[in-house]
């Protein structure tokens, strides 16, 4: 078994990655470690910090934890059945309408029907669920985001509204800053009414490793300060996706705190900036540009910090977050996250970012309306409902987007 195992590791390339998670292996049905090639053995089960991260303040796991047949699950593959009985709630309609600030062209991509059809049948589940207009956060310019405009706004021109990206040409250039103004006139001419998903996660906005850092055009910097100014004129806010979950940057070794499914977005050791070097970036960018709204999604990648984020809130009120994609985050802290929803109620917006399935929606309403323990979540970690009262409730879904947004017709 031991060979086999050790194989496999080899053949793909595992054992090349970071010495410190993967020095041991434990085999077959002898719980003795063997070192993978090249890689120094570490017995973590003695080391103190382990000790205490796997078991808590208590510090043991009580029972002598044996070799048998579970050392043959991989983490990839495990998904614990649960045997608590609880309450589980089905709630099939948001309890008030909806405004989901944070979604992306999928119908446009949609599998084996065409991309018509996947938009009218998102539209009816839309209805379905309570969802009453989704913003497209497209990142296109030009003639690609005139096309987009185009296919969402012919048929349904109530049930969406379209964010543009940013032009990414010639950043080095002289003329960069008045050509992106032009072009964001030019897409709100076409029906723009906010500026997404911009994303720095470490290389600037145009994502591009092959530049210097001192070439990275990051949402702070001068080249942008006419950009923002113009997005304020207009009345476009801008949806910012700064860093990214704090685990991206933890070591994919026996203390990442994300199973591997979420290790393709491992920027461990990248060489663009870091989490705190980004998350830093934040105030900057709101300071400089007080007159402009920026929306930073995924709970600002603070969803593990809520106090952090009050902080910023505190700070800032040109500063807004959205929650999607950070279901995760607040299914773990029910608590916390009700105090903060309820504490900051006019400065939180729901979005989703994550596709168009029917039992997505309704699973947030779970989440954020019911008051159900220990439900599955997406990412490892087992949720709990926060139970928002309508005064927290409503703001969130709706009344926040409604105050904040730029309705002006297309
Ligand atoms: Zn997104």
């Amino acid at each position: 078994m031991g060979t086999s195992r050790k194989d496999f590791l080899k053949i793909t390339g595992v054992a090349g990655l970071s010495a410190a998670g993967l020095g041991i292996v434990t085999v077959g049905c002898s719980q003795k470690s063997e070192t993978v090639e090249g890689i120094p053995e570490k017995d973590w089960h003695s080391d103190p910090d382990w000790q205490r991260i796997k078991y808590g303040d208590w510090g043991g796991p009580g029972v002598p934890s044996g070799p048998g047949p579970m050392d043959h699950v991989l983490l990839k593959d495990h998904a614990p059945k649960s045997s608590v009985v609880a309450q589980e709630t089905f709630i099939e309609q948001a309890k008030f309408p909806v405004i989901d600030v944070h979604i992306h062209n999928y119908a446009e991509s949609a599998n084996e029907i065409s991309p018509e059809e996947a938009l009218a049948n998102w539209v009816d589940d839309m209805d379905e669920v309570g969802v009453e207009l989704s913003v497209v956060h497209t990142g296109e310019v030009g003639e690609d985001f005139d096309r987009v405009v185009d296919f969402y706004l012919t048929d349904y021109p109530d049930r969406f509204q379209l964010y543009c990206g940013i032009l990414a040409d010639g950043i080095d250039q002289q003329d960069y800053p008045e050509r992106a103004v032009r072009e964001l006139e030019n897409c709100y001419e076409m029906g723009a009414r906010g500026i997404g998903e911009i994303t720095d996660k470490g290389f600037g906005i145009t994502r591009d490793p092959e530049l210097s850092p001192d070439e990275r055009l990051h949402p702070n910097d001068d080249r942008l300060v006419p950009l923002w100014s113009k997005a304020a004129e207009l009345s476009m806010p801008v949806n910012l996706h700064i860093a990214d979950h704090p685990s991206a940057w933890q070591a994919p070794d026996v203390f990442q705190e994300r199973t591997p499914i979420y290790q393709q977005f491992n920027q461990h050791e990248s060489d663009g900036l870091h989490y705190g070097e980004l998350l830093d970036l934040l105030p900057l960018t709101l300071q400089k540009n007080p007159d402009t709204t920026f929306i930073a999604c995924h709970l600002a990648n603070l969803g593990n910090d809520l106090g952090r984020l009050s902080d910023l809130l505190d700070q800032h009120s040109n500063l807004f977050v959205d929650i999607s994609a950070r279901d995760y985050e607040i299914g773990r802290t029910p608590r916390a996250a009700k105090e903060f929803f309820t504490a900051y109620k006019e400065r939180v917006l729901f979005g989703t970012d994550m596709g168009m399935q029917k039992s997505m929606y309704q699973a947030w309403w779970r989440l954020l309306e019911s008051a159900d323990e220990h439900m599955p979540g997406r990412v490892w970690w087992r949720y709990y409902g926060t139970d928002l009262t309508d005064e927290v409730l409503e703001p969130l879904y709706r009344g926040n987007a409604m105050r904040l947004m730029n309705w002006e017709p297309v």
